[in-house]
């Protein structure tokens, strides 16, 4: 199977092939589908068999088709949760990269620096927001982040997130989303 297989938009298509992508992993073929119809998933593969790819293509592709038809808002309209702040920023990367064509703003927000710059990028308006759940609920206690307006949400290696003790912050997080 090819990317071109999986109904994806020309913008997307030409910033993997920017990348050197040209056949989907397992987990991307069976997972972009799925995302594309809006449905909730769960996904399990080991490391390095492109994951992040598998929620980020369709994600982009979502939130680019929001994005065409004018529902412009500066509320965040994607959350994704990760347990380091390394992860954050490799994920934020990813959404870079494959949506380098597509005019959507992001927000990485991690603990352990200041959190004034990640305050600035929210006040400016974010689309997607990569998010450690520490500082996340810190910043949504202090009144910065609104997440009413989350249509996608993703827990990144959720094992992991539970392991490291952060079950009660992710819990207090979801309770802020909409029900649906
Ligand atoms: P991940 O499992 O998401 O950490 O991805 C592992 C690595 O595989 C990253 O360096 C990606 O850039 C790369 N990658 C992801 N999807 C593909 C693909 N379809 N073709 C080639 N490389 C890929």
């Amino acid at each position: 199977m090819l990317f071109q297989d999986l109904n994806l938009i020309e913008p997307i298509l030409k910033a993997l092939k920017t990348e050197g992508y040209t056949q989907p992993t397992p987990i991307q073929e069976q997972a972009i589908p799925i995302v594309l119809q809006k449905r909730d998933l769960l996904g399990c593969a080991q490391t390095g068999t492109g994951k992040t790819a598998a929620f980020a293509i369709p994600m982009l592709q979502l939130l680019a088709e929001d994005f065409i038809v004018g529902k412009k808002t500066k509320a965040p309209k994607a959350l994704i949760l990760t347990p380091t702040r390394e992860l954050a920023i490799q994920i934020m990367e990813s959404f870079a990269a494959y949506g380098r064509h597509i005019p959507l703003k992001r927000s990485v927000i991690f603990g352990g620096v200041s959190q004034h710059p990640q305050v600035m990028a929210l006040q400016q308006g974010s689309d997607i927001i990569v998010a450690t759940p520490g500082r996340l609920l810190d910043l949504m206690n202090q009144g910065f982040v609104d997440l009413r307006s989350i249509q996608i949400f993703v827990l990144d290696e959720a094992d992991r997130m539970l392991d490291m003790g952060f079950v009660n912050d992710v819990k207090k997080i979801i309770a802020k989303l909409p029900v649906q």
